[in-house]
């Protein structure tokens, strides 16, 4: 506040120019200042305090017109004063008036005039500053208005309790934001106007107003609601000071301010609404929060940020959080942050922090930077422990990588089990599923081929059996390997059986390059292979089924291959044939005859013919040959060249041997009891019938005489060496007294030693050798020679196929024993043979001649 104690100039000094009455000394001592005028009203004499108030010396005042130092505004006024006075003074003598400075401002005085009579009447002009009154009055002034507005301006409203004074003052703001008008009266007294506070405030406004009334305090805020004229509530805040004081030390005067905070008191709640949410939400997210100043490197954390930090509040500054980062992590994430910062645009990071405890966490968080008020650049974010969704995902991730490995096992185990189901054990070739899989692609048209090639081992099974199933497999796996060595990328091999094999041929392969390739199968497994010290020697015999004509489908060309393989094999080993039309025609037959065969076995259609043989020289029945025949329902009779073959092949033959053998043996027998002469009886044994198990045993039982049966067995079955079995049967036979024959004696290639050691009872020669001995000197002389090794090593000569009695008669002077053919007797029936013996009518017309050799032939024998 502008005080008086701002005013220039300095005491008035004594120093007076001109003459003075005493009195003027007096005068000039005097803080007044006093100013003597002329009746015209020019200046006399002026005491010190009037030139200082003119800041003038009293030279350059004294005899100038007093109106030149006052304001030309004041001069009349002046002036009329002055003529007033002179004309007996109506008027106030007192005014106020403006003295004009050398410097042109002016300075306010209170002027008194009053007349002074006598020799020279004169007017004393007496003035007084005001100057330092005014300036106060205006500071107080400006300065109320300064207060009324700024209080109003804040909505605030003044309330000045003076007790002493009983004077209760409400200003027009204080009545405005309770709804009262501008001139409402107010009731001062605290019980009315208690009963307008909110119920719940009151006890805590009449505490305070207690405390301020009993001089506890001194200053006292406190907010509370009141009610408003329309009837809601407004809340208001109250301050009050006190400023006077009894002598008891009681406030006698309180001064104070109401302040309408409704809106604050909204705002504030709903900014408390807002940020209890916030916190809720930020509690139940576990979201930790802070705020970094990135210019003094302090930050904030909130309590959640603390925890998943595991951080102490008092920890200070960014490190803090770098120094928890994982080494791992640490980098990345900072260099994140480096980056995020840097660009000003929001940004994620994500990273492992290691706390306190050891444990480690995984954090997401979400920052941006900001400038605030104060222009400080700061980082806001928010981070949250996302460990939990972190190990979640991993073990899901585990999970799935676990399911994953235990289907790529299963995925293995499963193909391992199709490669198992699809392929052999032992040669890993496809299997015979893996071929029919391919034959029903090949039926969808998804695959082609241009031929089917069905591989058959030869010998396989002798090797197998002699040396072992070992050296059997080792052959197989050798033939697995040739197959998939010689055939193409397009061929597929398969082994579909014991030493069977299938190649599908590549459909581009023309009918001469699957010759070829036959060709080369043929040739690579004819060549011997080493096994533990053994050259095993085996073979394959092919059949082709040519499909690339489109004629055939699949599983139809498999069976044709299948029917070429079978006439292959027929013909020999080391070869190959095609199917065609009419071997398909001939297998058709053999198929049906070889059915026949089995039925005509059940119904008994296998009967024996017997063809008598004769002593060459007395032509004495010597014998019976039993040969088969097949009473056919449809064909009638049948001969063996009908059906031997077939029935080899099924493995029917021993069963036919079997079955015609006992019904010649029982015919013999009866022959026997009728004394029918017929001294012994043959039958034909195949190879397979000599090996039947428990043949011996059966032909023990029969108990038959020595000398009576014989076996005529092929030559051919003892081309190869003869196995221990068949030594052993051999020489069981000979203990029983069942005679041996050499069959078809001539024909194969069987030595003689080899021969000899079957210690045979008889050979017989071959029809095809004795046929053309009538025309041929050669031929003779070779039968002639057989007879004659038989002879020396004391066996019998029978010849077979004599058709005329010329034959009879060249064998029997080439020496043979005994003689058998259409020249004598046909093979017939049991019936037949026996009308044909009792007959007796063989013998033709030079019989003397030869009862003269009968004569003496059994001469010999006696
Ligand atoms: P084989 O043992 O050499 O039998 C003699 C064959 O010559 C018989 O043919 C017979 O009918 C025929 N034959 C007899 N005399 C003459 C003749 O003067 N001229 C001609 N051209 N042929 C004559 P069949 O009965 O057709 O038997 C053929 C072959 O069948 C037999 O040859 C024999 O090896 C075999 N066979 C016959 N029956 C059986 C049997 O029960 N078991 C076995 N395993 N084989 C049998
Ligand atoms: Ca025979
Ligand atoms: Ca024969």
């Amino acid at each position: 506040m502008t005080t008086a104690s701002e005013d220039k100039g300095s005491p008035p000094k004594p120093a007076v120019a001109g003459t003075l009455p005493d009195a003027a000394v007096v005068l000039d001592c005097a803080p007044l200042g006093f100013c003597l005028l002329e009746p015209d009203g020019r200046i006399r004499h002026v005491n010190a305090a009037f030139s200082h108030a003119l800041s003038l010396p009293a030279d350059a005042i004294l005899g100038e017109p007093i109106v030149r130092f006052v304001h030309p505004d004041d001069a009349g006024l002046l002036s009329a004063k002055t003529a007033d006075m002179e004309g007996g003074g109506v008027l106030a003598n007192q005014c106020e008036l403006r003295l004009v400075q050398p410097d042109g401002s002016t300075k306010p005085v209170m002027a008194s005039l009053s007349q002074m009579t006598g020799p020279s009447p004169s007017i004393i002009l007496q003035i007084q500053s005001i100057d330092e009154l005014k300036q106060a009055i205006t500071a107080l002034q400006k300065s109320e208005t300064r207060w009324k507005y700024a209080l109003e301006s804040a909505h605030q409203g003044v309330w000045d309790h003076d007790f002493d004074a009983n004077d209760l003052f409400y200003s027009i703001p204080w009545k405005t934001m309770r709804g009262m008008a501008a001139d409402a009266p107010v009731d001062g007294s605290l019980d009315v106007w208690i009963e307008n506070v909110h119920p719940a405030d009151r006890e805590h406004v009449l505490e305070c107003i207690r405390r301020q009334d009993e001089g506890e305090v001194e200053f006292n805020i406190f907010q509370y609601r009141e009610r408003h004229a329309d009837g809601h509530w407004i809340w208001i805040e109250s301050r009050g000071a006190s400023i006077e004081w009894t002598p008891e030390g009681k406030p006698s005067r309180i001064i104070g301010t109401d302040t309408d905070i409704s809106e604050r008191k909204k705002a504030e709640a709903q900014l408390e609404e807002i940020s209890r949410r916030l916190r809720l939400a930020l509690d139940v997210s576990k979201v930790g929060v802070f705020e970094a100043n990135l210019d003094t490197g302090t930050i904030m954390r909130d309590k959640q940020l603390l925890s998943i930090y595991g951080l102490d509040p008092q920890q200070p500054g960014l490190s803090a959080f770098e120094e928890r980062l994982h080494p791992d992590d640490r980098d990345a994430a900072l260099a994140r942050v480096a980056a995020g910062v840097a660009s000003a645009i929001p940004f994620m990071n994500a990273f492992r922090i290691i706390r306190p405890d050891g444990k480690i966490r995984h954090i997401r968080s979400s920052s941006v930077t900001y400038t605030d008020n104060e222009g400080a650049h700061k980082l806001i974010g928010a981070n949250w422990d996302v460990t939990e969704d972190v190990t979640l995902r991993d073990d899901l991730e585990r999970a799935r990588q676990l399911a994953e490995a235990r289907n790529l096992e299963l995925e293995a185990a499963r193909t391992r089990i199709e490669f198992n189901a699809l392929h052999d054990h032992l040669t890993g070739l496809p299997n015979r599923r893996f071929l029919d899989q391919r034959l029903d692609e090949w039926i969808a048209g998804k695959v082609d081929y241009s031929a089917i090639l069905h591989i058959d081992l030869d010998r396989f099974k002798q090797i197998n059996d002699t040396l072992g199933h070992q050296a059997g497999d080792a052959m197989l796996m050798h033939t697995a390997n040739v197959l998939s060595a010689i055939i193409g990328e397009r061929d597929f091999v398969a082994r579909i059986g014991g030493d069977e094999f299938l190649v599908l041929c590549d459909p581009r392969r023309s009918q001469d390059d699957v010759i070829l390739l036959t060709d080369q199968i043929i040739e690579a497994l004819r060549q011997p292979v080493a096994y533990e010290g053994h050259l095993c020697r085996f073979g394959a015999s092919v059949g082709i089924a040519w499909t690339a004509d489109g004629t055939a489908d699949a599983r139809q060309s498999l069976m044709n291959a299948d029917i070429a393989l079978y006439r292959a094999k027929g013909l020999g080993r080391n070869r190959y044939e095609f199917f065609t039309q009419q071997l398909q025609t001939q297998i058709h037959h053999a198929k049906r005859t070889a059915d026949e065969i089995i039925k005509g076995l059940e119904d008994g259609e296998f009967v024996p013919f017997y063809q008598p043989q004769f002593d060459a020289r007395t032509l004495d029945v010597t014998g019976v040959e039993t040969l088969a025949r097949w009473r056919h329902p449809q064909y009638g009779l049948l001969a063996p060249d009908y059906f031997l073959k077939i029935a080899e092949d099924i493995n029917a033959l021993t069963a036919i041997d079997r079955c015609i053998a006992e019904q010649a043996l029982s015919d013999f027998s009866s022959w026997e009891t009728q004394g029918f002469g017929i001294p012994r009886i043959s039958v034909n044994v195949s190879s397979s019938r000599l090996r039947e198990p428990g043949l011996i045993d059966s032909l023990r039982q029969l108990n038959i005489p020595r000398g009576k049966l014989s076996f005529e067995l092929l030559e051919s079955i003892f081309l190869d060496d003869l196995d221990e079995d068949s030594s052993q049967i051999l020489s069981d036979l000979s203990m029983l007294g069942i005679d041996i024959e050499i069959d078809d004696f001539g024909t194969g290639h069987a030595s003689i030693v080899g021969l000899m050691k079957l210690n045979p009872s008889r050979l017989k020669i071959d029809r095809a050798l004795v046929k053309p001995i009538i025309e041929a000197a050669e031929q003779r002389k070779l039968v002639g020679s057989i007879i004659d090794i038989g002879h020396s090593l004391n066996i019998e000569v029978v010849a077979e196929g004599v058709e005329t009695i010329r034959h009879a008669h060249i064998l029997r002077d080439l020496g043979c024993d005994t003689l058998q053919g259409y020249a004598f007797a046909r093979p017939m029936t049991r019936a037949d043979l026996e009308t044909f013996i009792r007959s007796g009518n063989w013998r033709p017309p030079e019989a003397p001649i030869e009862a003269v050799h009968r004569m003496v032939r059994r001469g010999r024998k006696a």
